[in-house]
């Protein structure tokens, strides 16, 4: 079984342009789908640092890319520990940084992760493993507010409230324990399909969000890859729904403006210097052929900016 199939494939490698012997990061390196392309277009001896959160994904990325040898190194963090990576391995600046968001497939299709609604598992939703709470604490654990904001801000769902109401009185009788138990309980509530969607995506994706403190973390990602980055090098990001793609287009739309003070000022006092040119106008988005192929590939957007 393939770990992931790589999205946007050819468009990240094209739009970071690696160049023979630059040093490439990828943030999500998942199982190594992008980081192998882009080391075969830095070849023959460019280098990749590559890191994951989850202990599996470095796992399946190391046999992956057994064949590039000492050109890649491999380190379990989150990316927000970006700056304290790089420092440890001696490197103050790079030629270009990849982020690829969300779950990877191997993730979403083993039941026991519990990212999938449509398989029974334990509501865990950790990417990675070692941290504290998992889905099923946070359903134990936050009070109605909490979990209707979860669901309304994170899932993006309108009737967040109705469905956090449910959990708070079914978790009186009975612990929520599996995905599909959460699933028929959203179920009763929003009919089984609302939106368009089945009624328990958004319920799950707010949840996953708020595990892993996804958006949290991207801001906080973007920002440190943004400062590594060389001078014409690139930053390429990869989102999947629209809570992240606004923040990533923010951050590179503010990135991009240099100084934002009033034109009758007589000097600037804001201080704000352009660091980041956008390449990409609009996001980058799959072929057909590719969504044919990869379904999952749908909602993909891809962002470009490059280092002035
Ligand atoms: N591009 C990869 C697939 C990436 S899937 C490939 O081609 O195979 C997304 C990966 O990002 C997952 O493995 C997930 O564990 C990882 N991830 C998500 N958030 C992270 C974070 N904050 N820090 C490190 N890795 C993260």
């Amino acid at each position: 079984m393939t770990y992931h199939t790589p999205v946007l494939l050819e468009e990240v490698v094209t739009q970071l342009q690696p160049r023979r012997g630059g040093l490439y990061v990828d943030c999500t390196v998942g199982g190594g789908g992008h980081a192998r392309e882009i080391l075969y277009a830095c070849g023959p001896d460019g280098q990749l640092i590559g890191l994951d959160w989850d202990e599996e994904a470095i796992a399946a990325s190391r046999e992956r890319l057994s064949e590039f040898g000492g050109r890649i190194q491999l380190v379990r963090a989150n990316y927000v520990e970006l700056e304290r990576v790089l420092m440890s391995l001696g490197i103050t600046a790079v030629d270009g940084v990849a982020f690829d968001l969300g779950v990877s497939s191997r993730q979403f299709d083993e039941p026991g992760r519990g990212f999938s609604f449509q398989r029974e598992g334990p509501l865990d939703m950790r990417m990675n493993r070692q941290l504290g709470a998992t889905a099923r604490d946070v359903l134990r654990t936050a009070s109605l507010e909490e979990l209707a904001k979860i669901f309304r801000v994170y899932g993006e769902e309108k009737r967040a409230r109705a469905v956090a109401r449910q959990i708070v009185e079914e978790r009186q009788r009975k612990p929520l324990e599996t995905t599909t138990q959460l699933a028929r309980l959203v179920e009763t509530v929003l009919g089984r399909r609302h939106g368009g969607v089945h009624s328990a995506t958004r319920v799950f994706q707010g949840l996953r969000i708020a595990v892993n403190n996804e958006l949290d973390n991207l801001k906080r990602g973007l920002e440190v890859a943004g400062r590594f980055l060389k001078s014409g090098g690139r930053l390429a990001v990869i989102s999947f729904h629209s809570l992240e793609d606004r923040i990533v287009k923010q951050f590179l739309v503010e990135q991009s403006s240099g100084c934002i003070c009033p034109p009758d000022l007589p000097a600037c006092v804001c201080g704000r210097r352009q660091s980041l040119r956008i390449v990409t106008r609009k996001p980058v988005t799959p072929r057909e052929e590719e969504v044919r192929a990869n379904p999952r590939a749908r909602s993909a957007k891809l962002r470009v900016a490059e280092k002035v």
